[in-house]
């Protein structure tokens, strides 16, 4: 079972943020901003490219409902969902992660070359 399952059948222990009957949000162990909140499908996904555009329908209001939750409506925020080996994604459990608190730094894209890549 993934750790992202386990956290969702409560056999490691998670922050909760929101909760329905479909999805789980809580906050993420290693922060990247003073707000990083994962939302997750309870069905296990591997990744974006396996989710359902009905599961992302429901996923859109939930991730909306997260930044009610977290007062990060207005102030703004960053939704980011990693895939597969040059996505970076580490844990093979879709996630969204939900970024704010802070004005957020955007480093690694703004500046950068193409070329740089190769
Ligand atoms: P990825 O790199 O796959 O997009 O992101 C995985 C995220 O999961 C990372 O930000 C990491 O800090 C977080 N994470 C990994 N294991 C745990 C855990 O056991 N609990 C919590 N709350 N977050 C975790
Ligand atoms: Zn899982």
């Amino acid at each position: 079972m993934c750790i992202f399952c386990k956290i969702i059948n409560n056999e490691i222990p998670s922050n909760i943020v929101l909760e329905n009957d479909d999805f789980l949000a809580f906050h993420d162990i290693n922060p990247k901003a003073p707000i990083h909140i994962l939302a997750i499908p309870k069905k296990h996904v591997e990744s974006f490219n396996d989710v359902s555009p009905q599961t992302m329908e429901k996923m859109t209001s939930f991730i909306q409902d997260i930044a009610k939750e977290m007062n990060i409506q207005d102030s703004g925020y960053r939704v980011i969902t990693n895939i597969g080996e040059n996505g970076g994604q580490e844990v093979m459990h879709l996630h969204f992660h939900i970024l704010g608190g802070a004005k957020l730094a955007w480093t690694h894209l703004s500046d950068s070359n193409p070329k740089d890549f190769l």
